[in-house]
């Protein structure tokens, strides 16, 4: 049996009644492994470098086998500046060479830096005019029901192209689950880890990782998905929130991970 897990926690009481968002997750998790995930996302939630979360809600949901979903995971490139307008201007070109508009490009980055509290969730926005298309405020559309069909061969991996940590596993299953979506343009995401200044920006052909794309001791961060100008946005809600999705990867003679 798979379930879904999602977890949001916040500090201050909950979100809908002002809470400052501390930190969320989601897996698909076989019955076995369910105990011991859940315990992981509460001491996410209690143990965050953005502070210990005093509101914590879990929702656990039996998934049905046949409404599983397999994604291709995306492959990584890596690109290195020294500051972080290095990275930012590496994440433009990225984004042109998708297809998204330069206006909405620095439409994107001005609304990831202005925002005031950090979202839930992700910002829709059109990738010709950078107008915001969901209606979904500080909430913006949380992606979930999605995970890695074997978290061990996933691990090796990364591992075996050095990359160990947390971050870039969770971020690339999401990221291989949005942009998979013919809707989606490309999504641009920077950590709102004060410690995690790494980002990137995902297209339908890699993972881009960008180191720098925000200052160290930042507690902005937060997502974009730029998207065709007449996305149904319903129809590609419901894919982001409720259609489960295992991430898998053909590895040469290792078959399918
Ligand atoms: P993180 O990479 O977990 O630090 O998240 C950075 C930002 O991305 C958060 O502040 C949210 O705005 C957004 N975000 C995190 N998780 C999700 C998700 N599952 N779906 C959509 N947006 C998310």
């Amino acid at each position: 049996m798979v379930y879904s897990i999602r977890m949001r926690s916040a500090k201050g009481g909950p979100h809908e009644l002002g809470g400052l968002h501390i930190s969320g997750a989601e897996r698909l998790s076989e019955e076995i492994d369910l105990a011991s995930n859940i315990e992981s996302m509460v001491k996410r939630a209690l143990y965050h470098t953005k502070g210990k979360a005093d509101f914590i809600r879990l929702t656990i949901e039996e998934i049905l086998q046949e409404k599983i979903k397999y994604v291709n995971l995306l492959p990584i490139k890596n690109y290195t500046g020294d500051h972080v307008s290095d990275g930012r201007q590496k994440a433009k070109e990225l984004l042109i060479s998708a297809g998204v508009n330069v206006k909405a490009i620095e439409i994107g980055i001005k609304s990831l830096d202005e925002l005031k509290d950090n979202m839930r969730g992700a910002m829709i926005l059109s990738s010709k005019t950078g107008n915001r298309l969901d209606c979904l405020g500080n909430r913006g559309i949380r992606v979930s029901r999605m995970d890695s069909v074997n978290e061990a061969n996933l691990k090796k991996w990364l591992e075996k192209q050095n990359y160990t940590g947390i971050h870039i596993r969770e971020a690339i299953i999401l990221a291989s689950k949005v942009v998979f979506h013919s809707d989606v343009v490309a999504e641009l995401c920077w950590s709102d880890d004060p410690e995690y200044t790494t980002g990137y920006v995902a297209t339908k052909e890699y993972y881009n990782r960008i180191v720098p794309l925000k200052d160290y001791g930042s507690q902005k961060g937060g997502r974009i998905f730029f998207v065709k100008d007449d996305t149904n946005i319903k129809n590609l809600q419901e894919y982001l929130e409720k259609q489960p999705v295992f991430i898998s990867k053909k590895d040469g003679c290792n078959g399918l991970f």
